[in-house]
């Protein structure tokens, strides 16, 4: 299926790695000028290279962090007319809500929430005028499936989520959809991570909490970042401007609801 936007140009933030990385090298396939943004220089510019040698598209890497005003605005000077917009950032940690301070909040909410808001807000009006324009918002499947250990990811992504509830119905008129994918348990670092913490809690080995983790998956394997970023892809495309508003779990079924 070709999904009808080669030439067109994307911000995907965190992108070096995992499910940025992933959607990055989707939409670089379908012949997207992709603008990747992450910390750290080196491993981003590894990432620009190799999807510049796969796709022969043109790939912009701009280095920084996405939850400040620099860093954004570093990207946008970099893309200032995006027609796709794939706001990421890294998880917050997991642990006790009796153990995070405002400090800790603050940093999850600007992550997970405000830094995707502030993303959508530079970028929204112009792809109004031009009247045409997606937007996925990487959240979690935490949104609808919170996990106990979770909170700080559990809280700061529902408010993201009720946020482009409203705003998805606003603009769509325009030709703009937003969208949220919530990706299940995806075998990237992050899940390396999280899998740490709770080896060093339980005193196991990490390999073996993966192992365990896993017999758990309804679908019996982790999802992969490239069919992560095959459906990020497939929003961003020009067959979607009547899906809007959505948020879809990617977690091969781990959800039990029936809706
Ligand atoms: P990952 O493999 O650890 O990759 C994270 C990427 O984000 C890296 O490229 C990292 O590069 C970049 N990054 C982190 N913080 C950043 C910041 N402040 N500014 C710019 N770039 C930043 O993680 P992932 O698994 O792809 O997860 C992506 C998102 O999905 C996270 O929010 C995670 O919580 C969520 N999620 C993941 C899963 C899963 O199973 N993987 C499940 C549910 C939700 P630098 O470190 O160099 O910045």
């Amino acid at each position: 299926m070709d999904l009808g936007i080669k030439g067109r140009s994307a911000i995907v933030c965190a992108a070096s790695k995992g499910l940025g990385r992933g959607s990055a090298l989707a939409l670089a396939r379908e012949g997207v000028a992709v603008t990747i943004n992450a910390r750290r220089a080196d491993a981003l510019e590894a990432t620009a290279a190799a999807i510049r040698k796969e796709t022969g598209v043109k790939v912009t890497a701009v280095a920084g962090d996405i939850t400040t005003e620099a860093g954004r605005a570093a990207v946008l000077a970099a893309c200032p007319v995006p027609d796709i917009l794939v706001t990421n950032a890294g998880g917050p940690p997991s642990g006790d809500f009796r153990a995070w301070s405002r400090e800790d909040w603050l940093k999850a909410l600007d992550a997970s929430m405000l830094a995707p808001i502030a993303l959508m807000k530079a970028t929204i009006d112009g792809m109004i005028d031009r009247r045409w324009g997606r937007v996925v918002n990487i959240t979690s499947g935490s949104v609808k499936n919170p996990y106990p250990t979770l909170g700080l990811s559990n809280g700061a992504r529902a408010g993201l989520t009720g946020f482009v509830a409203g705003l998805a119905r606003q603009v769509v008129k325009h030709g703009v959809t937003i969208n949220n994918l919530l990706p299940g348990s995806h075998e990237t670092d992050r899940l390396h991570q999280l899998a740490e913490a709770e080896a060093k809690a339980a005193g196991k080995t990490v390999e073996a909490v993966l192992e365990a983790n896993k017999a758990y998956e309804t679908a019996g394997r982790y999802g992969t970042a490239e069919e992560f970023g095959a459906a990020c892809a497939f929003l961003c495309s020009a067959h979607t401007g009547f899906i809007t508003g959505q948020n879809l779990l990617l977690d091969g079924g781990a959800y039990p609801g029936t809706l």
